[in-house]
C-alpha cells in the first residue's frame, strides 16, 4: 500500500520542492516504486525532473479539472521507477475552477485513487499558498512533510499550517499524520541558524528528521539540468544529505 506525503509549507522558497525532487529520486534508487505529483502552477518539480514543461500534453490541470484519466499524465523521468504527474500553469486556473465544485477539496485523492496501489511512495509537491491545491493534497495524503528554511522569519505562519493541518483531520482525514519538519538550507556558520533551529526542535520534540539539509550550491544548479542531485553530483554533501533524508523517511515507513 502506497504511502502518500504531502510536501507543504506555504511559504514561499523554502526548499519543497527541491525536498521533493531528491526524496524521491532516492527513495526510488533504494528500490522504491515512486510517484511525484506536481501540484504548483509554478511548475518547478516537473521541471526540475528534467520535462519540458513546453512538451507536455496532459498535466494535473486536466486531471483534476477535466476529468482526464491519471494514467494518462504519467511519465517516465531519468531516474528508474520514479514516475511524475506533471504539473503546469494551468493548475492557477484550478484554483478558481473547483471553487464551486462539491468534492473540490476531495478530488485529487480520487483521481490518484486508481493507481496509488501502483506505487511504494507518492510525493505531492505543493504550491506556497494554503489554497485548493494544498488543501487537495492534504486530503489525500497519509502524512505531511514540512520543509523549514533556517531563517529568522521560519516560524512565522506556522502556526496557520499546523491548524490547517489539524482542520484536514478533523473534517476530512482523520488519519493525517505529521510525518516531519525538515530543516533545510542550513548555514551552520550564523547563529541565527543554530537558533532556528533549537527553537523548532523544542517546538515540534521528535518530530524533527535528523538530517539538516545545508545551503550548498549544487541543489540550487542541478534543477537547471533537469537532474536530481543523485544524477547532476551523486558524491557531494547535498547527495549525502537527502539519501540521508530519505532514509528516515524509509525508516519510519515500515
Ligand atoms: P516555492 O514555494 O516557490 O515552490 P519551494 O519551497 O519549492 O519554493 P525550492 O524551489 O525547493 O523551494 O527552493 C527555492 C530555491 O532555493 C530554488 O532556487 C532552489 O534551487 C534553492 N534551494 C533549495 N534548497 C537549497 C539548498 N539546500 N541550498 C541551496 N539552494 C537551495
Ligand atoms: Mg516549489
Amino acid at each position: 500500500m502506497a504511502r502518500t506525503i504531502a510536501v507543504a509549507n506555504q511559504k514561499g522558497g523554502v526548499g519543497k520542492t527541491t525536498t521533493v525532487i531528491n526524496v524521491a529520486a532516492y527513495l526510488a534508487d533504494a528500490g522504491r516504486r515512486v510517484l511525484v505529483v506536481d501540484g504548483d502552477p509554478q511548475g518547478n518539480t516537473t521541471t526540475g525532473l528534467g520535462i519540458d514543461k513546453s512538451q507536455i500534453d496532459v498535466s494535473l490541470y486536466e486531471v483534476l479539472v477535466a476529468g482526464v484519466p491519471v494514467q494518462e499524465a504519467l511519465l517516465p523521468t531519468s531516474v528508474v521507477g520514479l514516475q511524475l504527474v506533471p504539473g503546469a500553469l494551468d493548475l492557477a486556473g484550478a484554483e478558481v475552477e473547483l471553487l464551486s465544485a462539491a468534492d473540490r477539496l476531495t478530488r485529487l485523492r480520487s483521481v490518484l485513487a486508481p493507481i496509488v496501489s501502483r506505487y511504494d511512495y507518492v510525493l505531492v509537491d505543493c504550491p506556497p499558498s494554503l489554497g485548493v491545491l494544498t488543501m487537495n493534497a492534504l486530503v489525500a495524503a497519509d502524512s505531511v512533510m514540512i520543509p523549514l528554511q533556517c531563517e529568522f522569519f521560519a516560524l512565522e505562519g506556522l502556526a496557520q499550517l499546523l491548524s490547517t493541518i489539524e482542520a484536514v483531520r478533523e473534517r476530512m482525514n482523520p488519519e493525517l499524520k505529521l510525518e516531519g519538519v525538515v530543516l533545510t538550507m542550513y548555514d551552520g556558520r550564523t547563529n541565527l541558524a543554530h537558533q532556528v533551529a533549537d527553537e523548532v526542535r523544542s517546538h515540534f520534540r521528535g518530530r524533527v528528521f535528523g538530517t539538516v539539509i545545508p545551503r550548498t550550491v549544487r541543489l540550487s544548479e542541478a534543477p537547471s539540468y533537469g537532474q536530481p542531485i543523485l544524477r547532476y553530483d551523486p558524491r557531494s554533501k547535498a547527495a549525502e544529505v537527502y539519501g540521508a533524508l530519505a532514509r528516515e523517511v524509509l525508516g519510519d515507513g515500515a
